[in-house]
């Protein structure tokens, strides 16, 4: 996949790029990371990027011109389909679901506001998306950026270790990932469960389905809201909710 960042902090990239799955994936060819610094674009002595906001009020807004020419040279060098994103607050919240969708992109922009925000006719005109990493202000759009360039590079094909790991991941399904266990076998009184131990696929299996839908109705029951469960998955719902109430009474 192609990926270029507009960014006012083009190093701050360095740090994934270099370590981890995606810097894997960086240097398997597998992602093209490619930064574009308005500030390269600007004309004056000073590579001014932002001014004063009309209307006035605090801080500054980032200029049309620097950035319509970072996102031009970025346009140049990318597939011709590249999807154009801005990291907003005020956008689409990202999800799981989001990042297996832009595993098919052959390209995509990502630009990164700083200061108060961006002058409102540079989105108008040439973003096709905005995407949110949640409701709280970051002070600049790089981190966000990050956070969803990762949750997409573990779906490319080539950069996890071991493809499989993403199957049973949390939020794939609608459900939370269930609890994971290594050795050794007993911490004091704290024992693997037995399940895990006994070498038998199908109840290995049972048990994990049981415990990732269990953590999601503990944790995040508006996950489970209107969902349609097979045979098998009501049964193990009934287990959940037949423990539940045990511990209850026992209460
Ligand atoms: N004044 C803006 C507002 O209230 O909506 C916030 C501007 S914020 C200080 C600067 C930049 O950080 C934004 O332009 C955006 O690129 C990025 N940013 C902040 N919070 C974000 C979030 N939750 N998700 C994605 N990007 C975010």
């Amino acid at each position: 996949m192609w990926l270029g960042v507009i960014t006012l902090f083009p190093e701050m990239f360095d740090a994934v790029s270099s370590n981890g799955v995606f810097g894997r994936a960086v240097d398997n060819g597998i992602i093209s990371l490619n930064r574009y610094n308005p500030r390269d674009f600007s004309t004056d002595k000073h590579r001014t990027v932002d001014d004063r906001p009309y209307g006035g009020g605090p801080g500054m807004v980032m200029m049309v011109e620097p950035l319509l020419k970072a996102l031009e040279a970025a346009k140049k060098d990318a597939p011709e389909n590249a999807l154009v994103v801005l990291m907003s607050p005020q956008g689409e919240v990202f999800s799981q679901a989001k990042g297996i969708d832009c595993g098919q992109l052959e390209g995509l922009i990502l630009i990164c506001g700083r200061y108060e925000g961006i002058d409102e006719r540079f989105i108008r005109g040439h973003v096709d998306e905005e995407w949110s990493i949640g409701d709280y202000v970051l002070s600049g759009g790089e981190l966000a950026a990050m956070v969803a360039t990762d949750a997409i590079a573990r779906h490319l094909p080539g950069t996890l270790g071991n493809q499989m790991s993403v199957i049973d991941e949390s939020h794939l399904d609608g459900t939370l990932d269930y609890p994971h266990y290594t050795r050794p076998e007993k911490l004091g009184l704290d024992v693997v469960p037995a399940e895990l131990l006994s070498g038998n696929h199908k109840q290995m299996s049972r048990y994990r389905r049981r415990e990732a839908l269990k953590r999601t109705l503990d944790r995040r029951p508006d996950l489970l809201t209107g969902r349609v469960f097979s045979q098998e998955d009501r049964k193990l719902l009934e287990e959940c909710f037949a423990g539940c109430n045990a511990a209850k009474a026992v209460e």
